[in-house]
């Protein structure tokens, strides 16, 4: 254990770096490139302007895009999508920053964000536990971190209770072809039973949170929600942002 003094210095050390670092590579907000002043752990990388501005989904929106998937019907409990994906915009950005960049901090940020939004629409719900779409082995080796469990590792922190992100319990059962560029039909074939539980786990009377970054077709989600729904949850679902039909 690091004594007193000695912690003392490290933090002191830490923000001198973060001082320094904030003058050599200010945070500049993702919409319009303002320098922003320093941020705290639940803010964004966003202008208060650019944040009021983004576009606010619907639960519609989200079950307009599963209605389209065969098998999907009683799937999923609640629907939650925090905005509306506009390509080449701040979300694209956003998404880009959190996949891409290596800044697995920003997910976490996203995921408390999203969370106290999802609190406010579906009134605090308690959920046993929070799953992410597990990434496939080799983006995770490529990227160093799965961009979905940190959302869900914010979401945890800020929910009621903080429930569980168990890891290693949903599992990609066979590897999947990237989903960019399949149509609809052909995405659902390609991960339709692609995730399973790790062992058999009795989820009756557990209310779950199932959590990704961007649902398109909503055919990964439908898929990593089945095995769980076999076991006996209830899924809810969580995105921060969904593709409009
Ligand atoms: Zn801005």
């Amino acid at each position: 254990m690091p004594n007193k003094s000695t912690t003392g210095l490290v933090d002191g050390a830490r923000s001198l770096l973060r001082a320094t670092v904030g003058l050599i590579y200010p945070t500049l907000c993702l919409g319009c490139e303002v320098r922003l002043p320093e941020i705290t752990d639940d803010e964004l990388p966003i202008c208060p302007a650019c944040l009021r501005r983004l576009p606010r989904a619907t639960t519609g929106q989200v079950s307009k895009r599963l209605v389209r998937l065969p098998d999907t019907a009683g799937v999923f409990n609640e629907l939650f999508a925090l905005w509306v994906f506009d390509e080449g915009g701040t979300i694209q950005r956003l998404q880009h920053a959190l996949k891409y960049q290596n800044r697995p901090q920003l997910g976490e940020r996203l995921g408390r964000y999203m969370a106290g939004a999802l609190n406010g629409e579906f009134g605090h719900p308690l959920y046993d536990a929070v799953f992410p779409i597990p990434l496939a082995r080799r983006r995770q080796l490529e990227r160093g971190y799965n961009q979905s469990r940190r959302l869900a590792l914010g979401m945890a922190e800020v929910l009621n209770d903080h429930p569980d992100v168990p890891q290693g319990l949903l599992v990609r059962t066979r590897a999947t072809r990237s989903q960019t560029n399949l149509s609809r039909a052909k995405r659902w074939i390609n991960v339709s039973g692609a995730f399973g539980l790790a062992e058999t786990t009795d989820l009756t009377n557990h209310r779950v949170l199932l959590v990704d970054d961007i649902l398109t077709t909503g055919a990964t989600m439908t898929a990593a929600a089945l095995p769980l729904r076999e076991a006996g949850a209830m899924v809810d679902l969580a995105v921060f942002a969904v593709v409009a039909v």
